[in-house]
């Protein structure tokens, strides 16, 4: 049963439709929904067993009387605002291919033969790549790509963070 995993899951609000589609491509089951209200928030993050993540302190507090998990995020970058979640629900700051999940639509990729996505992307990413990943959902075609570089970057940053926060908690 999904809800019985121990991996963390998340309900994240709006405003941080980014921070979402990072959420999904390291692999963590996340909800973005720009219409909720925060009733609707709070219960759905009760019903699934999510973390709620917001910038909006109202409904941080709200959940916290609520006794739902809730994570508030501070006006940071990117990196920063991962490695505050590394620290608080446990997050791994890696991606994994195999465990990543649609950035669009939440859904898994499924690996997929290289020749089934031939005509689906441009000519030379097909003869540059060989691992290609498909969304089920929305049909959207991932690689390697060199957008890979600033996610990798933005990721060690996000470690290297994560390392300073674990420092000064223990420094208190
Ligand atoms: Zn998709």
């Amino acid at each position: 049963m999904e809800f019985m995993s121990s991996e963390p899951r998340f309900i994240v609000n709006n405003m941080l439709g980014t921070l979402a589609r990072w959420l999904r491509m390291l692999g963590y089951d996340t909800v973005y929904d720009r219409d909720a209200e925060d009733w609707e928030i709070i219960r759905r993050a009760e019903l699934e067993g999510r973390y709620i993540i917001t910038r909006d302190r109202a409904l941080h507090h709200k959940a916290i009387r609520s006794g739902v998990r809730s994570i508030y995020i501070p006006d940071t970058d990117m990196a920063t605002r991962l490695a505050y979640i590394a620290l608080l629900a446990g997050i791994k700051l890696y991606i994994d291919p195999e465990k990543t999940r649609c950035p669009e639509d939440n859904t898994p990729l499924i690996k997929v033969n290289r020749e089934s996505v031939r005509g689906k992307v441009p000519e030379a990413v097909y003869r540059l790549y060989s691992d290609f990943w498909v969304c089920k959902r929305c049909g959207k075609v991932y690689w390697v790509g060199s957008h890979w570089k600033m996610i990798e970057e933005i990721l060690g940053k996000a470690r290297e963070k994560l390392g300073e926060l674990k420092l000064k908690l223990t420094l208190r």
